[in-house]
This record gives structure tokens, C-alpha cells and sequence, in this order.
């Protein structure tokens, strides 16, 4: 075996994970654990400062209740989402982060953020929820405040560049982490008496629009490779809304955001015609049932509609920024100096919305003369991801707060603590829990504050470190680092290291996983849309590719991340087949379609899908919630 030293760490909270959620969770795990006397370790794969969807900082926060303001409500908020979501989310979820999230906010700019204020000092909103801000260091900021929180009070212990490959396990309850440092040789063996899993979502999960010379650029940050969901799945978790994987519509081949361009700037976008999908296909909302009457539209019924005009030949889509800017500026067509100032104004807007957020969507306007005021730029439905905390809703199945509870709702939503998973000792928050989408970045941090909060009081109620058995960490770090000694076993058997018999190295490994993906499971080459025979094939070839797990190969430490970040991915996509096998019908349009159940039914599937797998008998199970209520429907 590769030989690597032994690094044991105990600890009595373990946050894995140094994204938005891990931040949220560190700073509030700091203060309890300094009045309970505990100790909190945090993990991240990257450096906490640049790590995560985040990393490259962000244009807008996009969940702000302003409860404070009076402006809207929890119950507005929970309306929102649940019609975004066709009917399925988790009510006690959203509201209690709707609840929270503002004073995530207040924390956010108390810490140093700028965000946008109008000239009465209100914050200036880019749509109902959303607040403008100059991110490009949100991060940053976010995670200076996490570190300082731990490291200063005493409390607290940071391991960077240290990826988390699975669970540890003590009986039914999760006993920590096992992972491996990405620079050095050393195999770690976290050992906590509570577990909150935050490591993201996933993306290349499907084959990306990008591919080739283009290959790394996606909408989702690279660096999320389902390590969540693995981490879940393999302690044995329920996990919830497997299915609900998010396609979003944005500035073609660079990602760049759109939400400024349609909230903000109110721009319309429209076919090579000339015509508006959102105007002439208004008619096709009518089969969507009552969700295709809600304002704002459900984000997968919007991106459907453009999906129709692709295939009936209208194509490409355009976002018409040169009509938008224009329609501003004309406001001051009578005075030739203001016209200038606010022209001005609004083209470095719309360059700082990309140079915030997705810098690559910039560079490629430079490179292809875009000028947005002239010139309309080209949308298309990037590839899917799972990201729970955003528009998706995959993740695991947590218990809600108590006191959100109704009669109902405490039968099948609550067990003990907040955002605890199925397994004991075990908890999810931001893309790692599911059935509570439209977090986004300030929501997934109070969401990471809300957990850590309950994880502390696990851990005071249960205060016992679970034994780990020494087999069960010797025989965990023997498979973790097998790809670096099958490499080495063969490596000489063949004039190129990339292709041989006897092993396959990750890149391949994860173009296989994606083509089975893309073909088989509604991705970019089928139109996004399936059936039951090719979600059948689609498990076939996942069997086969999982058999071949075995043979990974790392020719280093960075290679073999990259075999357990496709272990990972592979298990998401597992996950995510299943579900969509499973719920007979078509609910989510624009995200999927199910060929042969093209319609939305809400007699039989008004209900949530759930999963889970035995790790002892190797099986999956999927099977229904009920979606029950904690406010009245709007
Ligand atoms: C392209 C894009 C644009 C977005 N735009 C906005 C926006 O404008 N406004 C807004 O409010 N929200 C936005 N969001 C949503 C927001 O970024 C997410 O909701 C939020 O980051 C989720 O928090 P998280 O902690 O779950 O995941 P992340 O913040 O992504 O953090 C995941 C963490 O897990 C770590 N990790 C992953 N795997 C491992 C492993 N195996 N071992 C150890 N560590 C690991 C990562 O390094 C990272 O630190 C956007 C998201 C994306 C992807």
C-alpha cells in the first residue's frame, strides 16, 4: 500500500465542507462550543478563503427576506418556493431559513461586504429576493469572519487542502471522516462525536456544453463533485428530490449570470425570428397545472419554453442587451449630458455584473467584440448540475425545527434536530440538504448557522466520542489509496500511462460516467429528455462502470482526488437515475422530460421521492413522502 502516515484527529463537531454553509456553521459552532467547553475542526477539500461555488465572488445575494422592513413575509417566501418547485418542497425547511437569513445578511456587510444602496440608504434590489452587491470578495469576507470565529476564540481547528472521501461509522451512528491531504502523504482519520456534511452540490456529473479545448468550464465551479451526496448515501442516509437537478439558461459557452439582465435591466430575450417565447408559447403554461399560473414562472417552465423554440428549428435564443440598455437610456433622451453619464453607467454595470461573478463570460465578450449595447448576446440551458441550495432540490431528507411543526407535518419532518439526516449524529446544510431549494448563497450560510446550532445540542446530549473500529480504518485507507497502488503495479506495462489494460485513469473514467449521462439520462445530446428503457440502459452501464471503479489509477495525489471525485459523481448519478425511474411522470419540463410520461400528475405524484441505500446489502430502496403543509397554499 502506498505509504502514507496515519494522521488520527478527535474532535467533538467536524464540519466538512469550507463553503458558504461550513461558514455559516463555523461561526455559530464557535459560540456554542465555547460556552459547552467543544472543540470544532473544519475540513475543506481547497483554502476556505477562494473554495467552493462562491469562490470567484458573486454579483447579487439572492435570498433577502427583509423581514425587518416589513416587505414581505416567511409565508411569501414559502409560496415562492414551493411554486418554483412544482408543488415539492419542504415548508418547515424554507421557513426556517427564510426566518434566519436576514440576519445572515446583516452579519455579511457588518463583516465588510458593499452592498448596493439606493439614495434613501435602503438596499437596492435586483428582483424581490435579490439584493446587488460588489461580491467579488464575498468569499473572501465570508470567510474571514468563519476563521477568525475559530481560530481566535480557541475553539477551533482549520485543515485546508484535505479531501473527505467517506464516513466513518459506529453502528448506526456517523463517528467522523476519512479523507487525504491533496499535497502531502498523509491519510486522515477524523473521529467527532457530530458530523455536518457541507460540501456542495456537483457538477460534471453530465457531459458539459464545454468540452475539449473548452473542457473545466461549466456554470457549477469545477470543484463540487457530489462528495455530499457519496457522504451521505454511503452512512446510509435518506436522501430526498434526487431528481430535481438544475439546468440553468445563461450567456452561452462562458456562463455568464442573467439574473441582471432580467430583473434588473428587464431585458426580454427572443429567438432568431425576432419572437418572444415567453409571450407566444404563454399558452403551453396552461398544461403545467396551477404552477404554470404562478408569477414568477417556475424557473424549469421558463427555460422549457426557449427548449421548444430550439426544437422546432427557431433557434439560437438571444438576451436583447442593446434593447435593454437602450429602453433605460431613452428615459434620458432630453438631456444629451445625462444620456451619456447614465450610458456610461450602465455598460460598466453590465461589465462589473460578469467581472463579480464569472470573470471567463467578460473575457469572452472582449474577445468576441461583444459590445452589449450594440449587440445581443446568445443564451442557451447549460448541462445539468445538482445544487440543492439553488434552484435544484437534491440532497438528504433532514429534520426540521420543532416549533415549526403542525400536527401533520411531526409524524414524518422532524426527529430531534434541526437539519439532522437519517443517520445519527449526522447532519447536512446548504447543497448537502435537500427539499429546501432557493437558499442561495445567505441562505445556505444561516442554513449552516441553524445546523451547527442543533449539532452542538447532539453533542451535549449525546457526549460520547463512537468507537471506531482500527479494522474498519485500515481496510478504508487501503481502498481510498488503491488507485495509487494499482498504478504502480502497472504503470510500465504500457509506452503511454494514459491508456492501459489494467487500469483507467479518472479523466476517462469520468468521460465514460458522462456520456452515459448525457445519452441515457435527459442531458444536453438528448434534448433533456428520457424514458423508461434508456433510464434502464442508463443503470445497466453505471453497474458496469462501477465494477470498473475498481481499476481506478493515480499517478499522484491531485489524480487521486480526482478517482474519488468521480466515485462520487458516479454515486450522484446513480441517485439521480433511480429517482427519475421512479416518479412516473413529468413535473419538472425545462429540467426533464419523461417521454413516456409527459404529463405533470398531481393525483399520483404530488409527493416527494426518496432513496436510500443499505451499505450492508448493497441495495437501493426509493419510495414516497408525503408533501405536507405548514402554511395554508396561496
Ligand atoms: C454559478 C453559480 C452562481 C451562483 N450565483 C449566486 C448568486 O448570484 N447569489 C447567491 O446568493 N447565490 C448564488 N449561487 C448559490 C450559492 O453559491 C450556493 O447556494 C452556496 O455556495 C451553497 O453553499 P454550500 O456551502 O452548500 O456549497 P459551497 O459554497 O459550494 O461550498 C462547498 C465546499 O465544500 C468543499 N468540498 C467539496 N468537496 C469536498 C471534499 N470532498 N472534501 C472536503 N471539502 C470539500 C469545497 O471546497 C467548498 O469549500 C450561485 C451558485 C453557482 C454555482
Amino acid at each position: 500500500m502506498a505509504n502514507f502516515e496515519k494522521v488520527v484527529v478527535e474532535t467533538d463537531l467536524l464540519i466538512l465542507g469550507g463553503g458558504m454553509a461550513a461558514c455559516g456553521a463555523a461561526v455559530e459552532a464557535a459560540y456554542w462550543a465555547k460556552q459547552n467547553g467543544l472543540k470544532v475542526t473544519l475540513v475543506d477539500k481547497a483554502a476556505v478563503d477562494r473554495s467552493g461555488a462562491v469562490a470567484m465572488g458573486l454579483s447579487a445575494i439572492n435570498q433577502y427576506v427583509g423581514l425587518k422592513d416589513g416587505h414581505n413575509s416567511i409565508k411569501d417566501y414559502v409560496d415562492y418556493v414551493r411554486n418554483d418547485l412544482m408543488g415539492i418542497t419542504r415548508e418547515d425547511l424554507v421557513a426556517n431559513i427564510a426566518r434566519h437569513v436576514d440576519s445572515s445578511v446583516h452579519l455579511f456587510e457588518k463583516w465588510g461586504l458593499p452592498i448596493w444602496k439606493d439614495e434613501q440608504g435602503g438596499y437596492v434590489h435586483e428582483g424581490r429576493w435579490q439584493l446587488m452587491i460588489n461580491g467579488e470578495s464575498y468569499k473572501v469576507v465570508v470567510a474571514e469572519a468563519a476563521k477568525n470565529a475559530l481560530l481566535q476564540s480557541g475553539v477551533g481547528e482549520i485543515f485546508e487542502r484535505i479531501f473527505i472521501v467517506g464516513p466513518l461509522m459506529d453502528g448506526d451512528r456517523c463517528a467522523g471522516a476519512v479523507g487525504f491531504s491533496v499535497r502531502e502523504d498523509k491519510f486522515y482519520i477524523f473521529k467527532a462525536k457530530a458530523t455536518v456534511a457541507a460540501m456542495g452540490g456537483a457538477v460534471h456529473v453530465f457531459k458539459p456544453r464545454s468540452a475539449g479545448e473548452g473542457l473545466g468550464r461549466a456554470w457549477y465551479p469545477p470543484w463540487n463533485s457530489g462528495s455530499s451526496a457519496y457522504f451521505t448515501i454511503a452512512a446510509g442516509a435518506e436522501m430526498t428530490c434526487q431528481e430535481v437537478r438544475f439546468i440553468p439558461v445563461r450567456f452561452k459557452d462562458a456562463y455568464g449570470p442573467v439574473g441582471a439582465w432580467f430583473l434588473l435591466f428587464k431585458s426580454r430575450a427572443t429567438n432568431a425570428t425576432g419572437g418572444n417565447y415567453m409571450v407566444e408559447r404563454v399558452g403551453e403554461l396552461e398544461k403545467w397545472g396551477p404552477y404554470g399560473r404562478v408569477k414568477p414562472i417556475p424557473a424549469n417552465l421558463r427555460n422549457y419554453l426557449g427548449m421548444l423554440d430550439i426544437l422546432e428549428g427557431k433557434g439560437p435564443i438571444y438576451m436583447r442587451t442593446e434593447e435593454a440598455i437602450q429602453k433605460i437610456a431613452d428615459t434620458y433622451k432630453d438631456d444629451p449630458k445625462e444620456y451619456k453619464k447614465k450610458m456610461k453607467e450602465l455598460e460598466s454595470e453590465a461589465w462589473e455584473d460578469f467581472l463579480d461573478m464569472t470573470i471567463s463570460q467578460a473575457i469572452l465578450w472582449a474577445a468576441s467584440n461583444v459590445q452589449p449595447e450594440e449587440r445581443s448576446s446568445e443564451i442557451a440551458a447549460a448541462e445539468p448540475y445538482f445544487i440543492g441550495s439553488h434552484s435544484g432540490a437534491s440532497g438528504a431528507w433532514v429534520s426540521g425545527p420543532e416549533d415549526l411543526q403542525t400536527d401533520d407535518t411531526r409524524k414524518d419532518y422532524f426527529w430531534g434536530y434541526a437539519n439532522m439526516c437519517t443517520v445519527k449524529g449526522l447532519f447536512a446544510a446548504g447543497d448537502a440538504s435537500g427539499a429546501s431549494s432557493h437558499k442561495f448563497s445567505s441562505g445556505s450560510h444561516a442554513e449552516g448557522r441553524i445546523t451547527a446550532k442543533a449539532a452542538i445540542k447532539f453533542i451535549v446530549e449525546n457526549n460520547t466520542l463512537p468507537k471506531v473500529d482500527d479494522n474498519e480504518i485500515g481496510l478504508k485507507m487501503a481502498e481510498v489509496l488503491k488507485p495509487l497502488d494499482t498504478y504502480e503495479k502497472h504503470k510500465n506495462e504500457t509506452t503511454d500511462p494514459e491508456i492501459n489494460p489494467n487500469y483507467i485513469k479518472p479523466r476517462m473514467f469520468m468521460f465514460r460516467l458522462q456520456k452515459i449521462m448525457d445519452e441515457y439520462a435527459a442531458g444536453i445530446s438528448a434534448q433533456f429528455s428520457t424514458n423508461e428503457s434508456q433510464l434502464n440502459r442508463a443503470l445497466e452501464l453505471l453497474a458496469m462502470l462501477r465494477e470498473d471503479s475498481d481499476k481506478l489509477a493515480a499517478e499522484n495525489h491531485h489524480e487521486l482526488m480526482r478517482c474519488w471525485e468521480n466515485i462520487h459523481r458516479m454515486w450522484q448519478a446513480e441517485a439521480h437515475v433511480r429517482t427519475v425511474l421512479f416518479r412516473q411522470e413529468t413535473r419538472w419540463p425545462g429540467y426533464y422530460f419523461r417521454a413516456d410520461k409527459p404529463k405533470l400528475d398531481e393525483e399520483k405524484w404530488h409527493v416527494f421521492a426518496n432513496c436510500k441505500y443499505d451499505p450492508k446489502a448493497a441495495k437501493w430502496e426509493v419510495f414516497s413522502r408525503p408533501v405536507r403543509h405548514v402554511f395554508p397554499k396561496a
